[in-house]
């Protein structure tokens, strides 16, 4: 039988990360195994190629979550990316490390060495950045951080506009203090993508220890006694398997790890006997305390600005890739979001509660930022609440790996979230009736002035709000009973050779995109890692 020393599951945000550290010294013998395929698809490396990314079969699992018994029932479209660099190479770009006390909250949770002072130097490490201080920004990792290069006229309205509803312009939201309204730093190089397998997988590939395995999807984890040996996996309809020396590092993602773990026996006895899965360690944890960003938006059309939505047919479309060909500038560089905020929607909290998202673009109805643009011209401006209460989980619902599993984020089931983004959208009405912004703005096209009320609002908000693709937690690390992962190890408690390093190891939801936050998890889980 095949077998290494590291077996990584999954070649995203983290995955990469973790291919790159572990084969850095030459000593270790690695093998990453990635379901999907190569990440040659023309849109993917094009920023603007997101809305047709963000759905392609090819490149994604394809889930919805169940449906919201607090968001009318409605099922909504759940994208994973399903293809070398993982989510990392289908997201929108946005680079967003959260607030200080996010961490320190980890720390306090009993997370010990998670606190903001011990994750900033993964942070530094991970990125090439040119601004900020270097006190807490990196100046030679692999991740490329910039600024947009040519921001929209609507984009600097927009901040004007905040600034004259009294949120500062903040030089670097990503220093731990993130309060303010700015432009969003992206994942990006030269105007294009710059995803995890850019930025270290294929880095990484010239190492003769490496190996990358394509259209792997691992099924099984077999264990010897309480020691996790192996993986079992199918290629093209022939099923393998390979055993790991040390490790196996779990690396799937929110869904998918936990979706593995309870396929393997690893999970609440309850669960697995329901689908007819033996259990072989229990871990009620394992699927709960799922969180995700829900976010709801306002649109407005819009005169006089030259809004995407006016580029992006005819000649002046084809005027468009001509200069993205050869300037890397324009309508195709930019990515779903331009400018956004941070902002508390009330008095009393210690921190912001809430991120701000603009793009000089409107969307047909449908979900915001992922389905075709309106034929008019408009802006859209939208929110999610950074820290949401309600929680929800991941549950396999059948022991064959191929059905997918029950996915249930529970949007809105707490009043506090309820709260936050009925105020969130009040606020964003109040920015499109603010000078400059008000200034290009016809009438407000989405909802329109008939929601008045805050019922209205909540109403609004329950039917036509969506994920921002972010969940965590669905295997958290801890101390308490609900902890799947041990946070100074990253092994899953209770069992030896089996670790997990990826976005659902977040105890607590981030202030903001999740990206950074899984990339820098995997940059320290690589060190634990190693260190044993
Ligand atoms: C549409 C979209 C937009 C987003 N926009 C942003 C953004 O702008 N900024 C930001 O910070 N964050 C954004 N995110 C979130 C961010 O990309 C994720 O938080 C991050 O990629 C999570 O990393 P991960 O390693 O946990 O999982 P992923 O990056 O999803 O990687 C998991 C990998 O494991 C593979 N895999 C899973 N199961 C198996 C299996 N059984 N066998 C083999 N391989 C497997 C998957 O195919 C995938 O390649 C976005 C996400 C999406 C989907």
């Amino acid at each position: 039988m095949d077998e290494v020393d590291y077996v990584i599951v999954g070649a995203g945000a983290a995955g990469c990360v973790l291919a790159y550290r572990l084969s850095a010294s030459g000593k270790h013998s690695v093998a990453v195994l990635e379901a999907g395929g190569p990440d040659n698809h023309i849109w993917i490396k094009v920023p603007a190629g997101f809305n047709k990314t963000v759905y392609n079969p090819k490149l994604n699992w394809g889930y919805e979550t169940a449906p919201g018994p607090h968001i009318d029932n409605r099922k909504i479209p759940f994208p994973r990316g399903k293809v070398i660099g993982g989510s990392g190479s289908i997201n929108g770009h946005l680079y967003v490390r959260g607030q200080s006390a996010d961490y320190d909250t980890w720390a306090q949770l009993g997370c010990r060495g998670w606190s903001w002072d011990d994750v900033l130097p993964y942070f530094k490490r991970a990125e090439t950045r040119a601004g900020g201080d270097d006190a807490v920004r990196g100046r030679a990792g692999p991740l490329s951080i910039q600024d947009q290069r040519e921001p929209h006229a609507l984009s600097d309205a927009y901040i004007a506009a905040n600034e004259a509803l009294g949120l500062k312009r903040t030089p670097d939201y990503n220093s731990g203090d993130q309060e303010g309204t700015f432009l969003y730093q992206q994942m990006m190089k030269n105007g294009r993508r710059w995803s995890p397998a850019d930025a270290y997988l294929r880095p990484a590939m010239t190492r003769g220890n490496l190996r990358l395995i394509q259209h792997a999807f691992v099924e099984h984890v077999s264990f010897d006694g309480k020691r996790a040996a192996g993986v079992r996996y199918s290629v093209g309809g022939e099923s393998r398997k390979i055993r790991a020396r040390r490790d196996i590092v779990l690396s799937g993602g929110s869904i998918n790890t936990p979706h593995l773990l309870q396929l393997s026996g690893v999970g609440d006895p309850e669960w697995l006997k329901g689908i007819s899965v033996e259990p072989r360690h229990a871990l009620p944890g394992v699927g709960r305390n799922m969180r995700d960003h829900y976010a709801a938006r306002v649109s407005a059309l819009v005169k006089g600005a030259g809004s995407l939505n006016e580029r992006s047919h005819g000649l002046r479309l084809v005027g468009e890739v001509l200069r993205y060909a050869f300037t890397r500038k324009g309508l195709l560089a930019a990515s779903p979001s331009h400018a956004g905020g941070y902002y508390r929607t009330r008095p009393g909290l210690a921190s912001p509660d809430m991120q701000l998202y603009f793009a000089p673009a409107s969307y047909a109805p449908g979900a915001y930022g992922t389905s075709a643009l309106d034929t008019r011209p408009g802006m859209t401006l939208g929110a999610s609440q950074l820290r949401p209460e309600s929680r929800g989980h991941v549950k396999a619902l059948s022991s064959d790996p191929a059905v997918k599993p029950e996915i249930q984020p529970n949007y809105l089931a707490e009043q506090e979230d309820r709260d936050a983004i009925v105020s969130a959208m009040k606020y964003l009405r109040r920015l499109l009736q603010t000078r400059p912004l008000s200034d290009y703005v016809i009438e407000e096209s989405f909802p329109g002035p008939a929601v008045q009320s805050d019922e209205q609002w909540l109403a609004h908000v329950r039917a036509s709000g969506s994920t921002t693709y972010h969940p965590i937690g669905s295997c958290k690390m801890g101390i308490d009973t609900m902890a799947v992962v041990d946070p100074l190890t990253m092994k899953v408690i209770g069992l030896e050779g089996l670790r997990v390093a990826d976005a659902s190891v977040m105890p607590t939801m981030v202030s903001g995109n999740t990206y950074a936050a899984t990339n820098m998890i995997a940059e320290k889980a690589s060190d634990a890692i190693l260190a044993a």
